[in-house]
Order: C-alpha cells, then structure tokens, then sequence
C-alpha cells in the first residue's frame, strides 16, 4: 500500500514508519496540518492516517478539505482523545475509521488492510481492452491467462490503466509511482515499462501495449501496433 502519514509526534511518526515499511508499504510523512492538505492531493495514497491534533491546521480541517476537493482515499483519524462525540465528529468529516493512542501497532495493521480491502482511491479491478488489471491479486489476466506483477509494476499499471490513451511523462509516472523522494535514474520508467510490456507480450493479447511516445512518455493503446 502507498501510505500517507501525518503525525507531528516525532518518535511516533519515525516508530510508524518504520513498522509500515516493514511490512511491506511505502510510506510518505508530513508533520503539519497546512502541508498535509495539498501532499493529500497530490498522489492516488491507497489509505491517510491522519493525527487530529496538528500544528497550524488540525486533522478534522484537513480531512475535510481533502474531501471537499475530492480526495477520496480512506483515512484513519488517530487522537488521544477516545469520547464518541469526537468519533462522530471525525465520521461525520469523512473519516472512515477512528483510533485512539496509544495503540498497538497490529491493530493499527489491521486497520488499515481492513481499509484497503474496503476499497478507497483505487478500483481494484480495471480493464483496458481485452486486458484486465485485477490490482487487488496483482495480476494481469487476458481471457483465461493470467500473469503476476510485482508492486511497482502494479502501481505503474495502475497509473496507465487509469489514464488510458494519456500521455504520461517520465516526470508524473516517476512522481506517481516511485514517489516524490525518489532520487534515482529517471531510465527505471523505461525499465519498467519494459517488464510491462514483456508480460503483456506472455499474455498473448495481441490489442494493448504500452507506446513509447518519443521525447514525451508513454501511453497505454489499443491496437496490434500497439502491442507489439
Ligand atoms: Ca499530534
């Protein structure tokens, strides 16, 4: 999972991540309430956890201004506050579930795979063509092929998924995929893309590719020249 936290205790922000990337997701932080408004925006995040109190603008602002700009990712509130008119509060702006500290952190684990199955900014399953990306089971299946994708490669076939026939720049599939932070060479997009475009090749589909658009990107197309 692509994980947005925000939190401005330091210890418990740090002791977060590194359990979440422990298991596996990728976490990017923010320790303000006003910053944590547009860094909501920016990416497809699969779940929020948002602490409520926050230096200069509070959780339950900021959860509501997500949703009010149409961010829809599920998001647990964390408080130390744990009475029922706060929990409503929190429903109420948008939030899809409540914990109080301090907490375990499996039950925080558990909370969000709960979240994610639930679904939230990202279909679980989508279709471009004949090919169906099935994001929940990380597979790419053609009438009855299927073939596995690792997480990177699900998150860049998400993105292209969800923008078909869009051009894609490296700059956006890099931001989006490997992260604002990510400092390496910007080429791993054309390495990927190249793994795509072999597993889509093992399938057999002979309608979608992924097409290189020279000096720009890639687009995601239907056609057999494209999937060649
Ligand atoms: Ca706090």
């Amino acid at each position: 999972m692509r994980i947005l936290l925000v939190e401005d205790e330091e210890r418990l922000a740090r002791s977060l991540v590194r359990g979440l990337q422990e298991d596996g997701h990728q976490v990017d932080t923010c320790d303000r309430g006003d910053l944590a408004i547009d860094q909501g925006m920016q990416l497809p995040y699969d779940v929020a956890i948002l602490d409520w109190m926050l230096p200069e603008v509070d959780g339950l602002t900021v959860l509501r201004s997500w949703r009010s700009r149409g961010a829809h990712m599920p998001v647990l509130m964390l408080t130390a506050r744990g009475e029922t008119a706060e929990k409503v509060q929190a429903l109420r702006a948008g939030a899809d579930d409540y914990l109080v500290k301090p907490f375990a952190f499996d039950e925080l684990l558990a909370r969000l795979e709960a979240l994610q199955r639930r679904g939230g900014a990202g279909q679980a399953v989508l279709q471009f063509g004949d090919v169906v990306l099935d994001a929940r089971r990380r597979l790419l299946r053609w009438r009855d092929r299927e073939v596995a994708v690792t997480a990177r490669e699900d998150q860049l076939l998400r993105e292209l998924f969800e923008h078909p026939g869009d051009v894609l720049t490296r700059s956006e599939l890099l931001a989006r995929v490997w992260g604002p932070a990510f400092d390496g060479e910007p080429n791993v997009v054309d390495v990927y893309v190249g793994y795509l475009r072999k597993k889509l090749a093992e399938l057999g589909s002979t309608q979608v590719g992924v097409r290189t658009v020279r000096g720009v990107g890639f687009r995601l197309e239907l056609g057999e020249e494209a999937a060649k």
